[in-house]
């Protein structure tokens, strides 16, 4: 046997998309190491896993595109496999191995367990897999997982949606809402506070419909709840509740338990009722705005962020304009905008009234400024006041500045300096900080006068986990930028 034949073959995961996809390659991490592959090189590793979203505009030629490029090194390198999941996966099934034929693997949204055996009959077989699942196999949060993170954690509690919305590719690809019973959601967290991690995000598609399952209706409110009885878990989160189903035993739940964090994220999509009728989702803007006046009343501090589509077919500009007024009601810390295109195999896909280019562009640019003008209003009400902030994994040092970054308890971003002489928090330490200036996503704060620190287990975990790397323990975080939160849809390279 040959060196080459025992090393064992190296991997490396693409992810594109949201929060659901980022938890689900940590699940495809955790199988390939458990199955004996390493963590490979960007660009040369023995095995490329694509995890694909198909809800972004030009997802499948950007990955069509990528495949391409791959197609080439393997025509250098027959060893190097390529395997396909995710929902674009799941939309396009055997059309990616039509169009790209030098792909080995292609496995669903139902179905990432079955990876490592899909690879190995791939090479076994010298012949192309496709598995593709209708319904869940294994709870996704049931497999192993190797996390990104020491500090923060992803919990899956649902997959899947009931809703209908027509601009939504979710439900066809992902399924019915299926709902993770309590118990094994807080033994996870347990394992996970356990490991060092502070601070964990509940999230599911519609996470305020958890408990429809198994005929629970305020289930998730009890869940929230449960995660204040944690001990050490210093900080809940949540993506994404819908309005339609939000009730005020969550705004309660938040409200009483302590470690729930003055965020929440309440997806308008658009501003206009007629718009919402024909998108299929069933509240209204008066709702929505009730919404958020009874919770800002029941937590002090609360920001509250959003989604919004600009262009949906039929979209006036009577109906834009109440978009934009119901913006300025909300007074959101970040607006997520998105311009609407079409998504084949939507419902409005099909509709006639769709809106032109130049048209939706110009609304969109119109919403953007009218966005950062109120998200700057909100960072600028946080001047003079101390905050609370997690020290991120890319809270790289600037050695110019001696500023860290992290996130505030409402999910802000806050860049800050340390003191001279002070040692560097680690990535999972608390720090309180003294904001001095902001800007429409961000906040500053050099002035140290206020500033302390809290060593937490999960700056130990840190400590511990870049000892194992081999590495001396560092007081800087590792570089990279960081990212503007949980719900903005985020394409990242997981390995
Ligand atoms: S609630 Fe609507 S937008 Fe959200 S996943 Fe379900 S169908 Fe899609």
């Amino acid at each position: 046997m040959t060196n080459t034949q025992t090393m064992p073959r190296s991997y490396e995961v693409r992810t594109y998309g949201c929060a659901m996809n980022v938890h689900d390659s940590e699940r495809l991490t955790g199988l390939l190491e458990g199955a004996g592959y390493v963590a490979g090189e960007a660009g040369n590793s023995d095995v490329v896993v694509f995890n694909t979203c198909a809800v972004r505009e030009n997802a499948d030629n950007k990955l069509y595109g990528n495949l391409g490029m791959l197609g080439e090194k393997k025509r250098e390198n027959p060893d190097l496999q390529i395997a396909v999941g995710g929902c674009l996966a799941q939309k396009d099934r055997d059309l990616i191995i039509k169009k790209a034929p030098w792909v080995d693997v292609v496995f669903g949204t139902h179905n990432i367990g079955s990876l490592p055996a899909l690879l190995e009959r791939a090479r076994h077989n010298n012949e192309a897999q496709i598995e593709i699942l209708e319904a869940l196999e294994t709870f996704p949060s049931d497999l192993p997982t190797k996390r990104d993170s020491t500090y923060a954690g992803l919990v899956s509690i649902s997959v899947g949606c009931n809703n209908t919305c027509t601009f939504c590719i979710v439900p066809s690809l992902r399924g019915k809402e299926r709902d993770r019973r309590p118990g094994e959601i807080l033994a996870e967290i347990q394992a996970l506070v356990a490991d060092g991690v502070v601070e964990i995000t509940l999230i599911g598609q519609n996470v305020n419909t958890y408990g429809v399952e198994f005929g629970d209706k305020g289930a998730f409110a009890k869940l929230l709840r449960a995660c204040g009885e944690i001990e050490g878990l210093e900080r809940v989160r949540f993506t994404s509740p819908h309005p339609a189903a939000f009730t005020d035993d969550v705004i309660h739940a938040m409200a009483e338990t302590h470690n729930v964090m003055p965020l929440l994220h309440m997806p308008l999509q658009s501003g206009s009722d007629r718009i919402l009728k024909a998108m299929k989702r069933s509240y209204r803007s008066e709702k929505f705005l009730g919404i958020l006046d009874r919770a800002r009343k029941a937590i002090p501090g609360l920001a509250i962020s959003t989604d919004i589509i600009v262009g949906f077919p039929g979209e006036t500009e009577e109906d834009f304009q109440d978009t934009l007024r119901v913006m300025s009601e909300g007074e959101f810390s970040v607006a997520y905008t998105y311009q609407y295109s079409i998504r084949p195999g939507t419902p409005a896909a099909e509709y006639a009234d769709q809106i032109p280019k130049e048209i939706v562009q110009d609304r969109y640019e119109r919403l953007m400024v009218l966005a950062n003008e109120i998200a700057w209003q909100q960072n600028k009400k946080q001047i003079g006041s101390i905050v609370e902030v997690l020290v991120a994994n890319e809270g790289r040092k600037d050695g110019a500045t001696n500023r860290m970054s992290g996130r505030t308890r409402d999910n802000r971003l806050a860049h800050f300096e340390i003191p001279a002489g002070e040692p560097a928090p680690r990535p999972g330490d608390l720090v309180n900080v003294l904001v001095t200036d902001a800007a429409p996503y961000h906040l500053l704060a050099d002035d140290t006068s206020a500033y302390s620190m809290r060593r937490t287990r999960a700056g130990d975990a840190w400590d511990a986990a870049d000892a194992a790397s081999c590495a001396v323990p560092t007081t800087d975080g590792p570089k990279g930028a960081v990212s503007l939160g949980l719900p903005t849809l985020r394409t990242k390279s997981a390995n």
